[in-house]
């Protein structure tokens, strides 16, 4: 027999019912992030991303998750927003300074006895600025990072900073837009593929900012050095772009080694690099590693953070300011700015 008491019991239960499948159903709903495809209403790698509507995108990200956070850090000589965005746990993030202080009294720069348990890997990208399919990857890379692959952030501090050279990028991206054909050609003939002097490579006043990283002499090297050297992450990757025929190259880097490096470093990127081989494997794409690239001069991405005790790495895809949206390769094979997007990041990915 219902009661009364039983009628109201059973009405509140449907009610609470009703509320929570309407909060959870909320949640839902503002934790769907849109990815940079939606965001930007065009596929990555389908054209070049100029520099603002990336900084929107990852402004975009920090203001909806709460799991990342964006920091601009300074400016270069054109006035575009230099930036990283951290991305990790809620909780790490609200506890951001906390880590990253436990890490430097850990290091012994600051006193304390603190010990960090979190490891913090920096990923920079397209410091040559014709090296243009790596902040499209940026974004790739970030939206999978906080969807997909949300558990791997519990122990990891990502920085990702998706773009350290905007003045050469854009002076880049806003040639190759005004030359290009539609649709793009693969002929490496065509006008797309030749990139006039100076190129999208140096800075504003045509220094190599990848020549940089010890002597800080150009606006865009003296405020990330800043920042950087507040964290003093473990891992630091430089994403680069190399000759359209050469397809991939990642650590471990050629030698001799400069001998300061330690056989802890030497082997940590060689476990990395095999990380990589797995993914490239499997996908069958060509890679190699020890052929080049060095680890001596110490004001490159990859030798300045090593010195600084980090496991530097340069990452290099095939591609380069030569390469367009697709080109033709000496063997015939087409190389995509999408392939070349992909690529970066899974090796982004394979890091953390
Ligand atoms: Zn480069």
């Amino acid at each position: 027999m219902l009661t009364f008491e039983n009628q109201t019991y059973r009405y509140m239960k449907i009610k609470l019912f009703f509320i929570l499948a309407f909060l959870s159903f909320g949640t839902t709903f503002s934790q769907t992030i849109l990815s940079p495809a939606e965001f930007l209403g065009y596929e990555i790698g389908s054209r070049f991303t100029r520099h603002h509507k990336v900084v929107d995108y990852f402004k975009y990200v920090s203001s909806t998750a709460s799991n990342v956070k964006l920091e601009k850090y300074g400016e270069t000589n054109e006035h575009r927003s230099l930036c990283v965005s951290y991305i990790s746990s809620k909780e790490n993030i609200d506890n951001l300074d906390a880590i990253r202080k436990d890490n430097l009294s850990q290091t012994g720069i600051i006193k304390g006895s603190a010990v960090n348990n979190k490891a913090i890997v920096w990923l920079s990208y397209n410091v040559h600025g014709n090296e243009a399919s790596s902040t499209e990857a940026a974004m790739l890379t970030l939206y999978e990072l906080i969807t997909n692959k949300k558990d791997w952030l519990e122990n990891t501090i990502v920085i990702m900073d998706p773009c350290i050279n905007p003045d050469g990028r854009d002076r880049y991206v806003n040639w190759f837009n005004q030359v290009k054909s539609t649709p793009y050609t693969v002929d490496q003939n065509a006008n797309e593929h030749v990139e006039p002097w100076p190129s999208g490579r140096p800075n504003h006043y045509l220094f190599d900012l990848n020549r940089d990283w010890a002597w800080a002499t150009q606006v865009e090297s003296s405020q990330r050095i800043a920042i950087y050297n507040k964290w003093l992450p473990h891992i630091h990757v430089d994403f680069h772009e190399q000759g359209i025929n050469n397809p991939y190259y990642f650590a471990p880097a050629a030698e001799p080694f400069h001998e300061v490096i330690s056989d802890w470093q030497r082997d940590f990127q060689t476990q990395i690099g095999k990380n990589h081989a797995k993914y490239f494997d499997k996908a069958g794409w060509l890679y190699f590693t020890r052929e080049s690239f060095d680890l001596l001069y110490p004001s490159y991405g990859d030798t300045y953070p090593t010195y600084m005790g980090a496991i530097g790495m340069t990452y290099e895809q095939a591609g380069h300011g030569r390469a367009g949206l697709g080109i033709q390769t000496n063997e015939g094979e087409v190389l995509t700015l999408k392939d070349r997007a992909i690529h970066h990041m899974t090796t982004g990915l394979s890091t953390v």
